[in-house]
């Protein structure tokens, strides 16, 4: 991957703030069927909804081209779409581009760790919400927690430089596991975050708003046991992190309800069907699968499509947890 020059940055919003960040959602399928993701019974795109590999491949490119440094492949269980290693190779390989990254399960780890890394990843989260394995399987419904263990075993013998888990806190379900999550992170020099749980999408396992828990309940949860400082640095994520002394892991928080990030958004998403969404909590979106079918090969009329989305991007997001959702998308669909 080129740490070379980059594209100048065009992608530049109303409010001033550059997006040098997207999420890309490979597939909207997957493996698990987490109980705060999807719903038990899920009805998948048909393939032609779905953005090829190639037309991926061209998005990536023009956003690249038109100032992105970091791209986040994600899903849906972005391992379970076949071809994904050959995207990884490419999107790689495109020149301006700093970090390749992707989010995953970990299930499919054993197997495309390697080639992962081989293609110029050089970190990845792997989700992760409990360390019992019945509780494991209650959450995901179909996980099993021996081979997401596998998986990250397999990312650490790969020699990825930074390997992050990802665990969504809930109240009653597993937030009497943060502690035993910080150790595990702590014992394989994994960085963890913890994530508030978003309400995207209808599900029917629980209402949102008995299972929610903030960061700072599970920020004060750790500090009891380790002295949390605030990290200096930043990621280009929307963690906001912390160190302890006696160890190299740092903490991330994802905060959308009580932490709001907002004015320092750098990122959009595309979705699997190529919708450009400019915001996890609204529906502002441009449809570049329509573009890049009706002009095949066209990149500047992508580009363009591209700068002009700029004009919609909100200015924030307001989340609630105790009213209906307002976003009817799965976390699946959008790439989380
Ligand atoms: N399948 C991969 C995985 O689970 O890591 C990638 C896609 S998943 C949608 C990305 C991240 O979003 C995961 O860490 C998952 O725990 C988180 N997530 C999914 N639904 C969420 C929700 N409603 N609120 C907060 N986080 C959510
Ligand atoms: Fe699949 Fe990830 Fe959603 Fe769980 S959070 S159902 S692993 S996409």
């Amino acid at each position: 991957m080129s740490q070379g020059p980059h594209f100048p940055s065009l992608l530049i919003d109303r409010f001033g703030r550059t997006v040098d960040y997207v999420r890309i959602s490979v597939t909207d399928r997957c493996d698990f069927r987490c109980v705060y993701c999807m719903s038990e019974q899920m009805t998948f795109l048909p393939r032609a909804e779905v953005l090829s590999l190639e037309e991926i491949e061209q998005v990536a490119t023009a956003l690249v081209e038109l100032g992105v440094r970091k791209i986040r492949l994600t899903g849906g269980e972005p391992l379970v779409r076949r071809g994904i290693e050959e995207l990884v190779a490419k999107l790689g390989a495109l020149p301006g581009l700093d970090e390749l990254v992707m989010t995953s399960n970990g299930s499919q780890l054993p197997k495309y760790a390697d080639s992962l890394r081989r293609g110029g990843m050089k970190r990845i989260n792997i989700s992760l919400d409990s360390l019992r394995p019945e509780r494991f399987e209650h959450i995901t419904r179909t996980g099993k927690l021996d081979k997401v263990l596998a998986g990250i075993d397999a990312a650490k013998a790969a020699g990825f430089e930074r390997i992050k888990l990802n665990a969504v806190i809930m109240r009653g379900r597993n937030e009497d596991e943060v502690l035993d999550l910080v150790e595990f992170a702590r014992e394989r020099a994994l960085d963890i975050s913890f994530i508030e749980e978003m309400p995207l999408g209808r599900i029917s396992d629980h209402h949102r708003g008995e299972t929610y828990c903030s960061s700072d309940e599970v920020h004060a949860m750790i500090s009891e046991r380790y002295p949390l400082v605030e990290a200096t640095e930043r990621t280009a994520g929307p963690s906001h992190y912390f160190r302890m002394a006696d160890s190299s892991t740092r903490i991330g928080f994802i905060s959308p309800h009580s932490h709001n990030f907002c004015h320092e958004c750098n990122r959009v998403r595309v979705t699997v069907e190529g919708r450009l969404l400019l915001c996890l909590g609204n529906e502002h979106s441009v449809d570049l699968r329509e573009v890049v079918r009706r002009y095949p090969g066209d990149s500047t009329r992508l580009k363009q499509a591209l700068i002009d989305a700029m004009e919609i991007k909100p200015e924030r997001h307001e989340f609630n947890v105790d009213e209906e959702p307002q976003i009817l998308r799965f976390m699946n669909m959008t790439g989380g």
